[in-house]
């Protein structure tokens, strides 16, 4: 006998359901999506929450081509209250810079809260410079008849950081101008130049920096500034060279191509250098 074949119903039935029109209704909502990039994920603009403010920024930073070198400004990029929570987030990794050194700072009573000084202290202080902004310059207008044609030179005391050893840059730089269309309170050139050396920098860079940003306040472009320095990663490490002194130059306009500007220039430092020797 030949067996009868039945097919099975759920194997071999129809899969396809109809839709049923009359069962739903449209959204009468429009729905969007934004379009979003791997960085964007990343950066948390696609509703990730990332674990720490600091890789926020790192990834707002790159993925908007913003340098941000030990001796870059960033403050553009930080919002208030955002100094606290990256002093908070710094904090448990030097923590762990610490474990790594075999340090108790359990016990220990001199290390016991190092993590968070240092945190506060790079923020705070040694590389304050890059989180704060520009300090603030008003200037005033040199244009009058009898206004103001001579040389100008500030003396500004420095405190910095070498960016390879986070080791500390100490020293003097003198800032000299033809003063131009405007002026600016004699204290404002030193708070500029304190704003660029508060950060991981080199020597001849923070010449550079001291230039433009002095530059940028004044509308100066005859000017010159020389910076006496000491290194401690060359005093408290390496060749430990005490009285090791730098010196870099910076030079522009007539300071560069007047010899007579450049040499009243330099004297106008020794003459500084006679009255308060660094
Ligand atoms: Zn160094």
């Amino acid at each position: 006998m030949k067996p009868e074949y039945k097919p099975d119903p759920v194997v071999n039935g129809d899969q396809r359901q109809p839709f049923k029109k009359d069962e739903y209704v449209p959204l009468k909502k429009e729905v969007f999506v934004k379009k979003e990039t791997a960085l964007d994920a990343m950066a948390g603009d696609g509703g990730y929450e990332e674990a720490y403010l600091g890789d926020h920024l790192r990834f707002k930073m790159k993925r908007e081509g913003k340098r941000f070198w030990a001796g870059d400004n960033i403050s553009d990029y930080l919002h208030e209250g955002d100094i606290e929570k990256l002093i908070d987030e710094a904090t448990p990794a030097f923590e762990l810079v610490l474990d790594r050194l075999l340090i108790d700072r359990e016990n220990d009573p001199n290390s016991k809260g190092t993590a968070r000084r240092l945190a506060k202290m790079y923020f705070n202080e040694i590389m304050a410079g890059r989180y704060e902004p520009a300090p603030d310059a008003t200037a005033f207008p040199n244009d009058s008849e009898d206004r103001y044609e001579g040389m100008l030179v500030v003396r500004s005391e420095l405190r910095s950081m070498c960016s390879h050893h986070h080791q500390p840059v100490s020293g003097v730089a003198y800032i000299g101008i033809i003063a131009a269309e405007k002026l600016i309170g004699l204290s404002k050139y030193t708070r500029i130049a304190q704003w660029c050396a508060r950060r991981g920098t080199l020597q001849e860079e923070l010449a550079n920096d001291i230039a433009r940003e002095i530059g940028k306040a004044t509308g100066a472009k005859d000017l010159g500034i020389y910076i006496q320095a000491t290194h401690g990663c060359c005093e408290n490490r390496g060749i430990m060279a005490h009285s090791s002194l730098t010196q870099t130059t910076v030079l522009k306009g007539a300071f560069r191509d007047d010899p007579g500007t450049k040499k009243e220039f330099m004297d106008n430092i020794k003459l500084q250098q006679e009255f308060a020797p660094r």
